[in-house]
């Protein structure tokens, strides 16, 4: 075995490597970019080494600087994670050249899987079922089309070197195909830098289904079992379950036998995910699934695998990587109940799922039987617009797959993270979605049931801002107490509850807050048993429970993972941009200005498209709030910009 290793990642899956590193006594090593000094897996290593400025590109995905560092550190091997370079073949080389193991698999077997095309290619051959559709080199588009024809609508267009989703598109009728035709390969080519596609069958009432296999040295491989990752948004997942619902033993030795011949058939080492797409229409069957692609690393999800199997993946690997044979062989793996794992993110879904940055005021997950916690940040952290949003994973095992759906929505609802707006109250309904306790889902189910799950606009909780601004208004009493007695007074004030009281009996007082960023007329009044608040709009919810946590300006009041937050009013501190509604487009977070589509003087309707920001690996859409003509352009394609930035002004129109 190894006696050190550095940790080419960041985040969770750098605290979750450095977990298993240290219960086999390896010596663990970090590299962090300038965003992450204060990180936890950077507190967690032994040691780290600084490797550049935040953007990834100047840090975590620079192969030679972080072997030079490991050199240096004396690692003996190189765990890459997931995302980054953990499929970068030549890093791999590149870690061998420098006389350092990397936990991963031979460069060929990453090369080999690396474009969706070429790994079809492979794995027919080798017997395993393929998606139908045009894997071939031919670009040309009246070509495409003409082969999408032949497939026969609904299709799939997708990037050969995708991932993440990108560069891929459905097409339904043949008239669409040349436009999406285009829109993928320009996405391909700026995400992946190859715009090169291919064209397959969609496949109908699709699920996803994956193996993780695993192989050693000697020519050994297994399976441990499937994962059930239906549950997607935008072709992402969302939540993923293992043993998957309504496999059959039938389904699974064929899926289990294709997973290992499609590894073996490109040489395979260490730890992999072969990815099925099964048409669920009729249930599951032995001749309904096809081959996607394979991810030559370790997977986000890899937990639910660990939970069924009670097996240890990251300990595998290293096992693996340091020439040891298999632990288990085929008949020795067993399933254990069943597992859940939701992706818990930064992201508003009541604004379409847009990345949330800044200060996790509070973050706290509980404690129970059967849950287990995997997440790289702590309470204080900020969550920055650099890398992927993702908080935590939250996952659950139980004997029974309701039961698992059970104990994730009870850890999920005493989740508690104020701050950046999150998906928990999503996830929570996701649980709980009659459908999909029913075991009737796809990957569009998600995509059906937007409204139902709450991922639609909605007002603010008044009620909350209420509770909220209530407790603004009672911190401030004591501040101003507290500030009398320092003084040398009695600590009796204008804002003392029983002093106001008997003073004047029962008065209100205007009292504006700010909710969401937006200003309430409230009205403080003031009874025996001290102040309450009345917000118009606000329904009188009584003794309501609401998780009250302090900002730097205010309160976050929390139910349900709703956040609200609220401050009151401070009449000296107008915000420069306050009324400032009508005409500007700005950034609705930190990123990267892809595209400006107007220029100065152009008239434009309302809702038109005028320009593209891009914040952690989403493009964004912003659109002119009303018609008129574009008063101003304030940023420019390529520009990095701040939450708020002024993009551009549209005069009124006449
Ligand atoms: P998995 O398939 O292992 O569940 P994902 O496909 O969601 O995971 O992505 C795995 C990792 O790869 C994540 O860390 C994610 O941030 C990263 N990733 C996915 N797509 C991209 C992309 N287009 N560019 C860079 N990183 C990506
Ligand atoms: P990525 O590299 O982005 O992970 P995949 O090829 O794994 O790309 O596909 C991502 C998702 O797109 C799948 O999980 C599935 O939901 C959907 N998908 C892919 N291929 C098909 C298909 N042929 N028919 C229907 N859905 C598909
Ligand atoms: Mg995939």
């Amino acid at each position: 075995m190894f006696s050190s290793v550095l940790i080419a990642n960041r985040g969770e899956i750098a605290c979750r490597v450095i977990r298993t590193a240290r219960r086999l006594g390896l010596r663990t090593i970090a590299v962090y970019s300038d965003a992450d000094r204060d990180s936890l897996f950077v507190a967690q290593a032994d040691e780290a080494h600084r490797i550049g400025p935040a953007p990834a590109g100047e840090s975590y995905l620079i192969g030679d600087r972080i072997v030079a560092v490991a050199k240096e550190a004396g690692a003996d091997c190189i765990h890459p994670g997931y995302g980054f370079l953990s499929e970068n073949a030549e890093f791999a080389e590149a870690c061998a050249k420098a006389g350092i193991a990397f936990v991963g698999p031979p460069p060929k077997a990453i090369r080999a899987m690396g474009l969706k095309d070429a790994a079809k290619a492979v794995v027919e051959r080798a017997g395993v079922p393929v998606v139908p559709g045009y894997h071939g080199a031919k670009q040309d588009p009246a070509f495409l089309r003409e082969r999408a024809a032949n497939i026969g609508f609904p299709v799939l267009i997708k990037a050969v070197a995708g991932g993440g989703g990108k560069g891929m598109r459905r097409v339904d009728r043949l008239i669409d195909f040349e436009d999406a035709l285009l829109s993928a390969q320009r996405e391909a080519a700026n995400a992946f830098g190859d715009p090169r596609v291919l064209v397959e069958k969609y496949i109908r009432s699709p699920r996803h289904i994956e193996m993780q296999v695993f192989a050693d040295r000697f020519g050994n491989a297994v399976h441990l079992f499937e994962r059930d990752c239906s549950l997607q948004r935008r072709h992402q997942k969302v939540m993923e379950e293992a043993p998957a619902p309504g496999m059959t033993d039938a389904v699974r030795d064929a899926m289990g036998k294709a997973a290992v011949d499609a590894a073996l058939a490109v040489g395979y080492v260490g730890a992999g995910t072969v990815e099925f797409i099964a048409d669920a229409s009729h249930g599951l069957r032995p001749d309904g699934f096809f081959f996607m692609e394979m991810n030559t690393r370790l997977q986000v999800e890899h937990p639910v695998t660990e939970a069924i199997t009670g097996l240890d993946l990251v300990e595998w690997q290293f096992r693996v990587a340091a020439g040891e044979k298999l632990p288990l062989a085929q008949q020795e793996l067993a399933v254990h109940g069943h597992a859940v794992e939701a992706r818990l993110y930064a992201e508003d879904p009541e604004r379409g799922f847009l990345p949330s940055t800044g200060r996790l005021w509070a973050l706290r997950f509980p404690e129970a039987e059967g849950v287990r916690v995997d997440t790289g940040v702590a309470e204080g952290d900020v969550v920055t617009p650099y890398y992927d949003p993702m908080i935590a994973k939250v996952i659950a095992h139980a004997p029974s797959r309701l039961a698992a759906l059970d104990l994730l929505a009870q850890a999920l609802e005493e989740t508690v993270v104020a701050g950046p707006r999150t998906n928990v109250g999503f996830l929570k309904a996701l649980c709980d979605a009659h459908g999909f306790r029913a075991g009737e889902f796809d990957t569009g189910f998600i995509d059906r049931n937007m409204d139902a799950l709450g991922a639609a606009p909605r007002g603010p909780d008044l009620a909350a801002a209420a509770a909220g601004a209530l407790a603004l208004v009672r911190e401030r009493q004591e501040g101003v107490r507290e500030a009398a007695r320092a003084a040398g007074g009695s600590g009796q004030g204008p804002w003392d509850v029983a002093d106001a009281f008997q003073l004047s009996g029962p008065r209100r007082t205007g009292l504006p807050i700010v909710v969401e960023g937006e200003r309430i007329e409230a009205a403080l009044g003031w009874d025996a048993a001290g102040p309450m608040l009345d917000v118009p709009g606000a329904e009188l919810t009584g003794q309501a429970d609401f998780t009250l946590v302090t900002t730097d300006d205010g309160i976050i009041a929390l139910a349900s993972g709703r956040q609200t937050h609220v401050r009151l009013h401070d009449p000296l501190g107008v915000a420069l941009d306050e009324g400032d509604s009508g005409g500007v487009v700005k950034s609705p977070m930190h990123g990267k200005v892809v595209a400006i589509f107007v220029v100065e003087g152009e008239a434009v309707e309302k809702g038109q498209r005028v320009a593209i920001v891009e914040a952690m690996k989403m493009e964004h859409a912003l659109v002119a709030p009303r018609a008129g003509v574009v008063a101003e352009v304030l940023a420019e394609a390529g520009q990095q910009v701040a939450e708020g930035a002024r993009l551009a002004v549209i005069g009124e129109n006449g």
